[in-house]
């Protein structure tokens, strides 16, 4: 079998409401516009926003896809969101000679260190492009152009049409984050031994969400506050005591209910549910309250 003869199978990580789907999507577009084949399907059961989600793509040069089922050993894995590194076995199945590229504010050097592996390692800022282009931390369309300029596996121009028929008057935006990451993303070849990601994050005293019963069953009344849904969020709100009259908007408006008033009586998030949505942020009028991207 030839290079041009195989099937590449990707794997996309991300969060509910990120558009991993719609990466995937327009992916597969692109290579179909170039004459190749492609699919794309999400893999998600009742996750809300911000829970981890997979999405995969098949794309051939040559061959019809006949597969419909879950990637498992990838050519390539896609992460959206860095949190997931900590949480997710990312690198699950990942091929030897395989492409890993991941949305961090670190460098290849530090990312290195914590995701060493017979693959090439692929990095950018996404984030950070998606704010400045977009006005958003929405990562999808900027994660295109990283995949692009890792892999090569479409031209960077055939996504152009796609992106406009998908975004209409936000075409623009989102064809230049593409463009932006597709600059600004570095690459490393590796050739380290496969080791799990360190855990990171701050050790909880309630089990992490992966070692509780699936579906959300309720075993005794209450157990709700189990659920951390504060390592879905990718940025934490942080208050300006100085500006904040303490008139309670944010607490009223916070749909995870996870602001309360603290013994000074200011309203501060509990980062341990804080989902990052930023709708605190939009709804105090004295612009108390700033997002700030996670670590
Ligand atoms: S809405 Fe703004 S000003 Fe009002 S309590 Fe919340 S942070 Fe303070
Ligand atoms: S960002 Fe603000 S509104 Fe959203 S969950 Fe966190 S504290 Fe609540």
């Amino acid at each position: 079998m030839t290079e041009k003869d195989k099937t590449i199978e990707i794997r996309w990580h991300g969060r509910g409401g990120q558009g991993a789907v719609t990466s995937a999507e327009l992916l597969a577009l692109a290579a179909i516009e170039e004459g190749k084949f492609a699919q794309a399907f999400p893999s998600f059961g009742p996750e809300r926003r911000g829970a981890p989600v997979l999405v995969f793509n098949r794309v051939s040069d040559v061959n019809p896809i006949r597969a419909r089922v879950s990637v498992t050993n990838p050519d390539i894995v896609v992460i959206l969101d860095p949190g997931l590194i900590y949480i997710t076995d990312v690198t699950s199945g990942l091929k030897e000679g395989g492409v890993l590229i991941i949305n961090t504010t670190k460098t290849l050097v530090d990312i290195t260190s914590e995701l060493n592996g017979p693959w090439k390692l692929a990095v950018v800022n996404a984030t950070s492009i998606a704010r400045e282009m977009l006005g958003v931390p929405i990562v999808n369309t900027t994660m295109l152009g990283a995949l692009v300029k890792a892999t090569g596996i479409i031209e960077l121009e055939s996504l152009t049409e796609p992106l406009k028929e998908r975004f209409g008057a936000r075409a623009k935006g989102n064809i230049d984050a593409c463009r932006k990451a597709y600059e600004e993303t570095e690459i490393a070849e590796l050739s380290g031994i496969v080791e799990k990601p360190r855990k990171t994050f701050e050790t909880e005293t309630f089990p992490s969400w992966q070692e509780l019963l699936p579906g959300c069953v309720v075993t005794e009344a209450g157990n709700a506050k189990q659920y951390r849904t504060g390592d879905w969020k990718s940025e934490r709100p942080v208050l300006d005591h100085q500006k904040c009259i303490k008139c309670g908007i944010c607490y009223l408006f916070c749909p995870e209910g996870c602001i309360g008033q603290n013994e000074d009586g200011y309203f501060e998030a509990n980062l341990y549910y804080c989902k990052g949505c930023g709708i605190c942020a939009r709804e105090c009028w004295t612009e108390a309250i700033k997002m700030v991207e996670e670590e």
